[in-house]
């Protein structure tokens, strides 16, 4: 398969071979054979292994991100900025290797040791989105070995190259052959036979709500534990007492940043009648502020988008939002020089958004924000939570009881106050609600939970029968 640069068509980044089905197979033997091993070899010893290639993804971030956003489009900075998350994850989970306890409790029963042990699964599989092509197969990754598993990793086919850079930082760690295993290829064929094969006892996915929904079903008719991370709508409401520049810059990096190519991507503000008018030419005065061009342009903030397919859906959705609300800006392809051989979208904003419009309940995935007037709190809820998705949301407002109620009423897996939805962290859970996320969480110490089957033991030294 041939990877070209998304700002620049011309330039050919990667030639990747695509696996097939019996490589696949064989990548699942070799996998199923290194476990004993590796099962073996002790917890904290596996996570010396993972804080090596955190040491080693630092020396090389530099190089990781370069390639990141050759293959990808986004930013240097940005890449940077993704590099280091992952290596954030690789040091939370290197010190699982430390921490994987179960519990002691106590018996009903006279001299009897109640315990639970964390075990792992076997053969699992992890499957990727082309969008954080480091930092998602990093956070999979990490502690799935780290618990003991042995893995098959199938990258999204857009961003192959990275995906070989990190599975060749955990060879130079230490990790041993057959424990961690990389196939490339379509979804259709490569993933399908990492879902269907009897040996892969757990499938972690994050991509798109249909694939997802397909992998559950025929995850679960096959008995595997499933972990699905998918697409999001996510809002920031603006109540009418916010710090409107905060909220403004908030929304605008929320919309642009990565192109809007983020699972996190603020899609909606949702802002209150009584300061919607001053919200919103703030917010194109901001807006107009964003260059789109190669990520490799210091003055570039939005990268192009990641291919041709990529690049109609959201032309298709900015026609769309034309025919349903009021475009305030961009609305368009960028074109001319240099900029016709990449795929640029200038960042658009829509007003006077009706809640229930296509642009204001599908996940569009690009540079594309809608403003959506609502005349209180109560409806600002109301049509945040409207959409089937659940992964991440924001209010701006300063007044403590509308904070608390939305922190409890908002259906997202996660929530910010005053701040962007895109923000998270290595050591705190990660993951939706509804529509974008079943199965367990990702990231934080409940990322174990996943990857490790619980088993409770009795010992009984009572020498009677009780
Ligand atoms: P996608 O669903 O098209 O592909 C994701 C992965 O699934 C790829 O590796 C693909 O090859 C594979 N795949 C496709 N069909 C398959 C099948 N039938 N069987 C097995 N595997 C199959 O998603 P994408 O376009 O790569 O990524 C964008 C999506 O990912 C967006 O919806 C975004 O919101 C979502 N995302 C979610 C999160 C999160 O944590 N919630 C994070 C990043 C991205």
């Amino acid at each position: 398969m041939e990877r070209r640069n998304p700002a620049n068509l011309d330039e050919v980044v990667a030639v990747a071979p695509l696996s097939t089905r019996a490589e696949v197979r064989e990548a699942v033997a070799a996998a199923k054979a290194a476990f004993p091993a590796w099962r073996d070899t002790t917890a904290p010893a596996r996570g010396r292994i993972i804080a090596k290639a955190a040491a080693l993804m630092t020396e090389q971030k530099d190089e990781a991100a370069r390639i990141l956003t050759r293959e990808e489009g986004k930013t240097f900075k940005e890449s940077l900025v993704e590099v280091q998350r992952a290596i954030n994850n690789l040091e939370f989970m290197s010190g699982e290797g430390l921490r994987l306890a179960g519990q002691t409790l106590p018996s009903e029963q006279p001299r009897t040791l109640a315990y639970t042990i964390k075990q792992p699964l076997g053969v699992v599989s992890a499957i990727t989105p082309w969008n954080f092509p480091v930092a998602i197969p990093v956070w999979k990754t990490a502690p799935a070995l780290v618990t003991g598993n042995t893995m098959v990793l199938k990258p999204a086919g857009l961003t192959p190259l990275s995906a070989i850079k990190m599975v060749e930082i955990f060879t130079q760690a230490g990790v041993p052959a057959g424990v961690l295993n990389l196939v490339l290829g379509d979804g259709k064929d490569v993933g399908d036979e990492l879902v269907q094969h009897p040996d892969v006892h757990a499938i972690s996915f994050t991509g798109s709500n249909e694939v997802g929904g397909l992998i559950y079903a025929a995850g679960a008719r096959k008995m595997k534990k499933c972990q699905c991370e998918m697409g999001g709508k996510n809002p920031i409401v603006v109540l009418a007492d916010a710090d409107l520049k905060l909220s403004v810059e908030s929304a605008a990096s929320g919309a642009f940043g990565s192109s809007g190519q983020r699972c996190t991507a603020t899609s909606r503000v949702v802002v209150e009648d009584k300061v919607a008018d001053e919200f919103v030419s703030m917010l194109v005065a901001r807006a107009k502020e964003f260059r789109a061009g190669d990520g490799f342009d210091e003055n570039t903030s939005v990268g192009p988008l990641v291919d041709e397919n990529q690049l109609e859906t959201v032309l298709r959705y900015i026609e769309i939002g034309k025919k349903e609300a009021k475009l305030l800006l961009g609305g368009s392809r960028v074109i001319g020089g240099a900029f016709d051989r990449g795929l640029f979208v200038a960042p658009t904003v829509f007003d006077h958004v009706k809640w229930d419009s296509t642009i204001a309940q599908e996940e569009i995935f690009g540079p594309v924000l809608s403003v959506i007037r609502v005349p209180d709190f109560e409806e600002a809820l109301r049509v945040a939570n409207s959409v089937k998705y659940g992964l991440s949301s924001s209010v701006y407002t300063n007044d403590a009881a509308k904070m608390l109620a939305f922190i409890d009423r908002i259906e997202t897996g996660m929530t910010h106050v005053n701040s962007a939805t895109v923000w998270s962290e290595a050591h705190v859970p990660f993951g939706g609600v509804k529509g974008t996320g079943v199965g367990l969480r990702e990231l934080g110490c409940v990322a174990i939970d996943f990857y490790t089957e619980l088993k409770s033991v009795y010992i009984d030294y009572s020498a009677r029968k009780q």
